[in-house]
């Protein structure tokens, strides 16, 4: 599938709405994330000050009837613990885009609730309050039924007491490991299932996509019931292998993708800034960048931010930095992402 790449970037000193095909401009050589584990940072999941779902948010219209919250009422102070990275400590972005998709997986709840927490997306800390994020959590009742997104393996079941797959054990608690089908790029892709109240597959056992493997709970450092999903390649236990979930999970339908890079007047990447998405059926979306460097991006795009489940419609996509407001007017089509590259002169 074929990726549409628009560019409101100074540097090219173009028009806004100029659709350009790639980001040759952005001179910056790419910089490899690092491989390594974070500091164990973090994440203190057992005592931030959790402020509901945000009021601006207006999740898409197609969202199933579901009402569950993720409001976890733990306290004291609302001051953030993890400290924005420099733009100068970001790795560069890529050069170059592939324009290709990988949107072939399904969805992992099998009723209830797939959108993720909107707080909490990839790379994103709840304000600074939580570790980096790397997945997304779905909010939903404990004992909703969880299910394979493709056909694959199941390489671990059970609990993370002893096993390492975070930056810490007893992190995951009961968890699911499927090593995937459908390879990307010869490339192994797997998907993590944390905080399960039970698993429901044994190590070894081929799934099919659908197939219930376990419940929502939360086990390990959770503070509510929610499934917390996480897409890794090349390595199932490297917690510097993810990816963003919302790139490789399929829109609902009638959605699409919208991603992209927010950028400094030097081509750097912005951390923990919000982006506005705002479309024609009167929502205010919202997303923040990734908030420091222990969130690595997609090998094909190389962003800083991704919106998944959009109905299809006209939006525009707005960052305002150090006083200065630029925006990309987009369409989201179904089953697709569009890639937005926003540049500041500031
Ligand atoms: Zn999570």
């Amino acid at each position: 599938m074929m990726l549409q790449i628009l560019c409101a970037c100074n540097y090219q000193d173009q028009d806004k709405n100029t659709v350009a095909n790639t980001d040759t401009a952005i001179t910056a050589t790419f910089v490899a994330y690092q491989k390594t584990l974070p500091p164990p940072l973090p994440p203190q999941r057992t005592s931030p000050t959790i402020t509901p779902i945000p009021t601006e948010t207006k999740e898409p219209t197609l969202t199933p009837t579901y009402t569950a919250t993720y409001t976890p009422t733990v306290t004291p102070t609302r001051t953030p613990i993890v400290p924005k990275a420099h733009p100068e400590q970001l790795p560069l972005p890529r050069q170059d885009f592939a324009n290709e998709t990988h949107l072939f997986y399904g969805r992992p709840m099998l009723e209830g609730n797939n959108y993720p927490v909107s707080h909490y997306r990839y790379g994103m800390t709840w304000d600074g309050l939580l570790a980096p994020h790397l997945g997304v959590d779905l909010a939903n009742d404990k004992g909703s039924m969880v299910v394979a997104i493709g056909n694959g393996t199941v390489i671990y079941s059970g609990n993370d007491d002893t096993e390492l797959f975070g930056f810490r054990n007893e992190f995951y608690g009961n968890l699911i490991v499927l090593s995937l089908d459908q390879k990307w790029n010869d490339r192994q892709v797997y998907a993590l299932y944390a905080h399960l109240s039970e698993t429901d597959v044994k190590i070894g056992q081929k799934v099919t996509q659908g197939d219930i493997v376990g419940k929502v709970g939360e086990s390990g450092a959770a503070l509510a019931p929610h499934l917390h999903l996480e897409i890794r390649i090349d390595d199932a236990r490297n917690y510097m292998s993810t990816r963003n979930p919302e790139l490789w999970y399929s829109p609902l339908p009638g959605t699409g993708v919208v991603a992209g890079r927010i950028l400094d007047k030097n081509g750097l990447f912005i951390p923990g800034h919000m982006v506005k998405i705002t479309c024609t059926d009167q929502g205010v979306r919202w997303v923040q960048t990734y908030w420091n460097q222990w969130t690595p991006p997609d090998d094909n795009l190389s962003e800083n931010f991704v919106f998944s489940d959009i109905p299809e419609m006209q939006c525009t996509v707005e960052s305002e930095y150090a006083g200065d407001i630029i925006s990309q007017s987009i369409y989201i089509k179904p089953q697709d992402i569009v890639f937005v590259v926003l540049q500041h002169s500031f």
